[in-house]
């Protein structure tokens, strides 16, 4: 028996793309099937993230037409990652891998070939890289690259030029759905479930058809999601703040000290000075006290599962015993 794979692609008002997408993916799930490669119960599941057009009527119609394409629909717009998540935990069941992919094409349909082959080898986390941006404008290039540097400062682990395009066996996508976080920035939280992983590489083409889902403020929104919900290191740099400007109330009780025994100050300015500095000073530290504690909650919150095992033979051996 082959290993059943599920295609997952989720949609928001994808109704001019959509009916090439079937298209292209349909090709690859047959001619995979026919190579043996994976089991022809394999399926593609469309999740219609509360399109308002008529992106379900059009995903119902195919699921009739095709026996391998299926639908999941939301009650309304619950966003890109979520409808991820849902697709993943809807076709877990079932499936032995999981492919994520948008629906607009941008992402080159045929490394799904080279995915399913890393898996046949053993791999349990394949990444979808593109190795060439050439179709975003300069202005994407740019802030992706900042962005990726500025997330390996804060300590986050990334998989630069990977979008949510990418394979995930069984066991590693059970172990993603293990995160508990409302707050998804699911391409910072594979890298987290281990395993062992491997890249495919393809040429980032333009959308087939319509408009991006994402404008620039869900982007930056987005963007800030993951620092926010991966780091505390913008909490911490509070407490940097704080030594600074208290350091440098030192260097100005000096300073006013000098000034007044030389006689050049008005009365107040000495005492004045000294305060403001201070105070900002051990205030700035309060705060980042405060806020390991809330950096603290923050981590904890999430309910990350604290591992996870690969392999184990200790309860094999016991029960033999
Ligand atoms: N998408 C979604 N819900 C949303 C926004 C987008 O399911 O609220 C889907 C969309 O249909 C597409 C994928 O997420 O399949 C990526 O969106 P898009 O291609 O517009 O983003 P871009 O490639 O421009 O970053
Ligand atoms: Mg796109």
């Amino acid at each position: 028996m082959e290993d059943i794979l599920t295609i997952v692609v989720p949609c928001y008002n994808e109704e001019e793309v959509l009916p090439e997408t079937v298209k292209e993916l349909g090709v690859i799930l047959n001619d995979l099937v026919r190579q043996e490669k994976i089991s022809e119960r394999s399926k593609i599941l469309f999740v219609n993230d509360g399109s308002k057009d008529r992106t379900w009527e059009l995903i119902s119609e195919y699921s009739e037409k095709y026996p391998y394409v299926t639908g999941l629909k939301f009650t309304r717009n619950y966003g890109h990652q979520n409808a991820l998540l849902a697709g993943m935990k809807t076709a877990v069941k079932f499936s032995d891998m999981i492919i994520t992919i948008d629906a607009d094409l941008q992402d080159d349909v045929n490394a799904i070939y080279q995915m399913v082959d890393q898996y046949l080898d053993g791999v349990d986390v394949v990444y979808g890289v593109r190795n060439s941006r050439d179709t975003d404008t300069f202005f994407k290039k740019r802030t992706a690259l900042a962005y990726y540097g500025l997330m390996k400062k804060l300590g986050v682990n990334l998989v630069p030029d990977s979008a949510d395009y990418r394979l995930l066996s069984k066991r590693a996508t059970e172990a993603l759905l293990q995160y508990q976080e409302r707050n998804l920035f699911l391409r910072g939280m594979v890298p987290l479930v281990g395993y062992r992983s491997a890249k495919a590489y393809y040429p980032r083409k333009e959308r087939f058809a319509g408009k991006s889902k994402y404008p620039l403020g869900k982007m930056l929104h987005f963007a800030l999601d993951g620092i926010t919900s991966f780091s505390i290191a913008p909490i911490q740099l509070i407490l940097i703040l704080g030594i600074i400007t208290t350091t440098i109330s030192i260097l100005m009780m000096v300073y006013v000290l000098i000034e007044k025994i030389l006689g050049h100050v008005i009365s107040g300015w000495s005492s004045l000075m000294i305060s403001i500095w201070l105070l900002g000073g051990i205030q700035l530290i309060s705060v980042s006290v405060i806020g390991e504690y809330v950096g603290k909650i923050f981590t904890e919150v999430k309910h990350r599962p604290r591992y996870n095992i690969e392999d184990e033979n200790y309860s094999m051996k016991m029960e033999k015993d």
